[in-house]
């Protein structure tokens, strides 16, 4: 279906409004004015979104600061950013955590929840699209998780569910 981004980046942070308030964690969308409605798969990609929401909130503590970016990169695709001011993860960590299961160390997700399956599974699903997914963080400082969709026509390309 064809999708809105500032709507859909809108409904993203409304479904985590309560946690958000509950845990002072202010959410920022900012989304640059090049960025027209693009075909795509909304329930994949709001899961995609709703897990990479989850993890900035988890992974961050109270008083944090959220934001999600999005503009359209010269080369025609969507980029969309989620940036958090979380406790990072360690460099080492990194080039691991797509993989299912991952999860960086069990003292901090003891009590978090979850199994380690969610950036697998984006990672999947943007693929699937004909994007790119990369993470980028520092410990102690902020996660950064970036990905990309491409603009095209209507029932072409890889997108093309039967429904849109
Ligand atoms: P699930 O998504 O299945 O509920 P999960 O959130 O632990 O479980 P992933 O979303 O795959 O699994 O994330 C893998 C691991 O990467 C997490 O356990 C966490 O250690 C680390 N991680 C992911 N996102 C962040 C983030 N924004 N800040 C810090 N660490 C993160
Ligand atoms: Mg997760």
């Amino acid at each position: 279906e064809q999708v809105h981004v500032t709507e859909m980046l809108d409904e993203v942070a409304d479904r985590f409004s309560f946690q958000l308030r509950q845990r002072s964690i202010a959410i920022q969308i900012i989304i640059g004015d090049n960025t027209s409605p693009i075909w795509l798969d909304r329930d994949k990609i709001d899961q995609v979104l709703d897990n990479l929401v989850s993890n900035a909130i988890k992974y961050t503590g109270d008083g944090g600061q959220i934001r999600i970016m999005a503009e359209r990169l010269p080369n025609d695709m969507l980029e969309i950013k989620i940036q958090d001011t979380g406790i990072g993860i360690p460099k080492k960590d990194l080039s691991r955590i797509f993989e299912r299961f991952y999860r960086v160390d069990k003292a901090r997700s003891r009590n978090m929840g979850g199994t380690g399956l969610g950036l697998s599974i984006a990672r999947e699903i943007i693929k699937a699209h004909g994007g790119a997914i990369a993470i980028d963080s520092e410990f102690n400082v902020g996660t950064t998780v970036s990905f990309t969709l491409p603009y095209m026509e209507e029932g072409s390309g890889t997108n093309h569910d039967g429904k849109s």
